[in-house]
């Protein structure tokens, strides 16, 4: 049964239009870190135009018919490439782009206006989307620098391949195994392909927006997820997800028999730095020192905001002179890194005082946490910007860890 080519256009539009609107508006919605929703729905509004321009053929002039209708698909499908980039955070090869453009609409005004040719035109169109959604399922198959891929990526890229695939099969078909055909009604092979792909693309269109808007939802689960577990002025975890992930760890160094170490970080006279800069050079203040504390780090180190200019630190399967020598370390770049405030001429000084708790598989992170509090405020009575140390006893000789409580 051939498919009506009417109910194909009129699907195409209606689904082109729907994955526009949808699209955009979700564009509207989403956070403005989360880039490239806007291109794929002003994609698909082009795919939306292409559709009617080659449902109006015979009506409207060839011209607009056949070379800006075809056009429009080709600059549809490059505008989702480009969103895909953007949404990826990668750099758009615009020149590369414009030429596929600029060829595109050069043979297509040849093929139709100088030397009529079908047979070229059924090569270049779906040549040139081959290309199109090929390089859109690199992009997705890349996806984010450092990020994994997820669900709404695997859904897309299902799609793209698809796609792909489909229009080198109409290539192939129209330089290697059918004769040009004599006139658009033709039922020949490429022709029942091309109205395949016509349904593809009524479908193919509402299915793109699926893949599309499930990327998106994917990638605004993972910054809510983000905004829930960090705090936001600093990057370091809420206090909470800190908890959380500090329990974690200590059931697994309660499995393995490893020390627990907790680092009890405080800024010192901090208050003197929101008095006399401002609470704006305070933040400032606050998240430099996050930047250095996290520099001296390993990746697998847990660093949390306790609350105010409050930190901690876990550092699992860590001795205790290993603690003690990244604490010192902490504390002498932070007190040797002066910050500076732009628009001012002086830099602000600060220092810390750190902590430091030790505990075997038998101590609960309160009594860590407790531990590392009272070390702290040692440090403060004895003068700040200084590093003192607590031990939960008796602890394990072999670990290096001392019986003695410091
Ligand atoms: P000490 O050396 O004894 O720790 O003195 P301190 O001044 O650092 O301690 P205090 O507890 O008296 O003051 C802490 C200050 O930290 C008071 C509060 O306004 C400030 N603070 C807490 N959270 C923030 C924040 O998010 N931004 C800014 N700018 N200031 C904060
Ligand atoms: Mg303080
Ligand atoms: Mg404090």
């Amino acid at each position: 049964m051939q498919p009506d080519p009417l109910v194909l256009v009129v699907g195409t539009l209606v689904s082109a239009f729907l994955a526009a609107i949808v699209l955009l508006f979700q564009a509207r919605g989403f956070p403005p870190d989360i880039r490239g929703l806007r291109e794929w729905g002003m994609g698909c509004a082009l795919i939306f135009v292409a559709a009617l321009f080659n449902g109006l053929r015979g009506m409207l002039p060839d011209f607009v018919a056949i070379v800006l209708g075809s056009l429009a698909i080709e600059a549809g499908i490059a505008m989702v490439y480009i969103g895909l980039l953007r949404f990826n955070d990668r750099a758009i090869p615009t020149r590369l782009l414009v030429a596929v453009m600029l060829l595109n609409l050069l043979s297509l005004v040849y093929f139709t206006h100088f030397e009529y040719s079908f047979r070229a035109r059924v090569i270049i169109v779906p040549g040139t989307t081959a290309l199109l959604f090929g390089l859109c399922l690199i992009a997705v198959l890349k996806g984010r620098p450092g990020h994994k891929l997820r669900f709404g990526d695997g859904f897309a890229t299902l799609f793209f391949f698809a796609e792909t695939l489909i229009s080198l099969a109409r290539v192939a078909l129209a330089i290697w195994v059918e004769p040009p055909p004599a006139d658009l009604l033709t039922a020949t092979l490429s022709q029942q392909l091309y109205q395949a792909d016509l349904s593809g693309y009524s479908l193919g269109t509402l299915l793109m927006a699926v893949g599309l808007i499930l990327m998106a939802n994917d990638r605004l689960k993972e910054a809510l997820q983000y905004l829930a577990g960090h705090d936001t002025l600093t990057g370091a975890f809420a206090r909470r997800a800190f908890i959380d992930l500090a329990e974690r760890e200590q059931a697994r160094g309660r499995r393995s028999g490893q020390p627990m170490v907790l680092l009890m970080v405080d800024l010192d006279h901090f208050k003197t730095v929101n008095d006399s800069h401002g609470h704006q050079v305070g933040d400032l203040v606050l998240q430099r020192f996050a930047g250095i504390a996290q520099a001296c780090l390993r990746r697998q180190d847990i660093f949390g905001r306790y609350g105010g200019e409050e930190f901690m630190v876990m550092l699992p399967d860590t001795s205790r002179d290993t603690a003690l020598m990244v604490a010192e370390r902490i504390c002498a770049t932070v007190a040797k890194t002066p910050v500076i405030i732009e628009g001012q001429d002086s830099s602000i000084r600060i220092t810390v005082s750190i902590g430091v708790a030790v505990g075997d598989y038998k101590t609960g992170l309160d009594r860590l946490i407790g531990l590392a509090d009272e070390a702290m405020y040692r440090a403060k009575a004895a003068g700040r910007n200084r590093v003192e140390y607590a031990a939960d006893a008796p602890v394990n000789d072999q670990a290096g860890i001392p019986a003695a409580t410091g």
